[in-house]
């Protein structure tokens, strides 16, 4: 994805409060990130481990959404499948991660939920190494094919949360 500063970034969410966006940590590490290697920046809030986001470019312009995180005491779901990478291999933990929709139907109370890795490391696995297969020759294809599959789930997850 494109590097996102840290005004576009504040700028980029659709179901947060003013007050919310203005105490949001960036990630630690923000000035080194690797941005080639990303198909959306998720990370968790280091002051407040409820919160974390997810900012990645749809239509042509980044979008960020606030989610919560589960309480930390709850039972760790480590073999639940990461809906948006679908990656089997990774050891990360899964959480299901719960964003309010955006505009008035967030206020409401209405909200969408998805499981997704903990610390965010989708992009790293859909890059993960393929072995190729007689039915899967060529390793690269099948890398492009679970980038472009990462990029479409999280993209309807986005446009979920904006759904009116
Ligand atoms: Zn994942």
């Amino acid at each position: 994805m494109e590097p996102l500063s840290e005004t576009a970034i504040r700028k980029s969410f659709i179901n947060a409060t003013r007050s919310e966006v203005a105490a949001m940590n960036l990630p630690i590490g923000f000035e080194n990130i690797n941005w080639e290697i990303l198909d959306q920046l998720g990370w968790r809030d280091h002051k407040m481990p409820q919160r974390a986001y997810l900012v990645l470019p749809l239509d042509g312009k980044p979008v960020g959404v606030l989610l919560r995180a589960p309480e930390l005491s709850a039972p760790k779901n480590r073999r639940v499948l990461c809906a948006l990478c679908q990656d089997v291999f990774s050891e990360e933990e899964v959480f299901l991660y719960v964003a309010r929709r955006a505009g008035q139907r967030g206020r409401d109370g209405n909200t969408v939920g998805t499981l997704i890795h903990a610390d965010f490391t989708c992009s790293v696995n859909v890059r993960a190494d393929v072995a190729p297969t007689p039915i899967h020759p060529d390793p690269d294809a099948v890398t492009a094919e679970r980038i472009q599959g990462l990029r479409g789930r999280t993209e309807l997850f986005v446009r979920n949360i904006l759904a009116k």
